[in-house]
């Protein structure tokens, strides 16, 4: 394992996990609920450290109620004492309805989370679950929280997006010798798992040649040939933290087009990282790098929007985009990704995940923008 990367891996600073379940309750007063019924899985695991794949946690203002099945009896423990949670663990095969009924039995609105839940499950907590409570759907409220990373986050994030650094690293040497898309990616996957990484954070892009004037091309049996543009998009997760970055390789000779795609991109997402600070509007980001584009006669050929927040989930708020109604704030975390395809040439696609800070942003990814392999 590179070294560095296994003593950060081996030393991530505490997350402050905690302090979370009282700037909900903040937020919860601001809807005019008395309780929240988190349903969504990454909202359960930030809100109380637990990550099993199944679990509802209540939130009223006194309670933070934790409640999951016999599989996790002492991983839900566990994870509640090394987040420093205090929290009520109920685990049950059957009496979940019961439990959280009496859990909110004197809440009179009770929010769900609208984006999370299904009509069927709206359904069901309305007729059998809180008969006689209001349910009031709410939007982002956990989401919202999570923008805002803690340094116990940042590091996991800075720890993710350098292992993904240091895979392409090592590999970029390869695709001078005629790997397929395909190989590519897995040897990218395995070697970020070598590195530290638990996982991919998505299912990694390897578009090479006309593959790569589609943005989310999936990995082919394509060899990868001398003038071919290749656009790489990946990341890792580290302790549940997703990075995210696009480069964009030349191999070989590529012609003139493919040439000066790679330029207007790279212009076109430094622009953007610079409009990058705190107050900024999310859509003045992506009209920095439309604006790039757009002026060298591509404005039809970026065909999707420029960035994303990254957290626990590798797209989450805020989003980055044309018709974005967010304002960044210290402590977000996006992405900013143009690209130009072109049909006949390809793609090229640069991407940077940065914070943001007081001054402005600082890049969690480091990889050379320099296309050569
Ligand atoms: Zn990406
Ligand atoms: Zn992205």
């Amino acid at each position: 394992m590179t070294t560095g990367l296994a003593e950060r891996l081996g030393s991530l600073p505490a997350m402050d996990v905690a302090g979370r379940v009282d700037r909900l309750r903040a937020l919860l007063a601001a809807e005019a609920v008395d309780a929240l019924l988190v349903t969504a899985l990454t909202n359960v695991r930030y809100l109380t450290g637990f990550t099993g794949s199944a679990g509802v946690v209540a939130v009223t203002a006194d309670e933070l109620l934790l409640v999951t099945d016999g599989r996790y009896t002492e991983q839900a423990a566990d994870q509640l004492a090394a987040a420093g949670v205090e929290a009520r663990l109920e685990i049950t095969g059957t009496e979940q309805r019961r439990i959280v009924a009496e859990a909110l039995v004197d809440a009179t609105r009770i929010g769900l989370e609208a984006d999370h839940v299904s009509w069927a499950a709206q359904r069901r907590y309305e007729r059998e679950w809180f008969p006689d409570t209001t349910l009031v759907a709410t939007s982002g409220l956990v989401e919202q929280l999570r923008r805002t990373k803690d340094t116990g986050e940042l590091a996991r994030m800075e720890v993710a997006a350098a292992v993904a650094d240091a895979a392409l690293a090592e590999l970029r040497p390869w695709l001078l010798t005629g790997p397929t898309e395909a190989e590519f990616a897995l040897e990218l996957d395995a070697t970020m798992r070598r590195l530290g990484a638990t996982r991919p954070s998505f299912e990694t892009i390897v578009a090479s040649g006309p593959n790569g004037a589609r943005p989310h091309a999936r990995p082919s049996g394509r060899r990868i040939t001398d003038g071919d543009l290749v656009v790489l998009d990946f990341g890792a997760v580290v302790d549940g933290y997703c990075s995210d970055m696009t480069r964009t390789v030349a191999v070989g000779e590529v012609d003139e087009t493919s040439r000066r795609m790679l330029e207007v991109v790279t212009a076109a997402q430094a622009a953007g990282v610079a409009a990058v600070r705190p107050g900024v509007d999310a859509a003045e980001v992506d009209a920095a790098c439309r604006g790039v584009i757009a002026a060298a006669g591509w404005a039809d050929a970026f065909t999707h929007g420029t960035g994303h927040g990254v957290g626990l989930d590798i797209h989450e708020a805020p989003r980055v985009g044309t018709t974005s109604d967010a304002t960044l704030v210290v402590g977000d975390v996006v992405t900013v990704e143009p690209g130009v395809y072109l049909p006949a040439h390809g793609g090229v696609r640069v991407e940077d995940t940065v914070v943001v800070t007081p001054e402005g942003c600082r890049p969690l990814t480091h990889s050379t923008k320099d296309p050569a392999p």
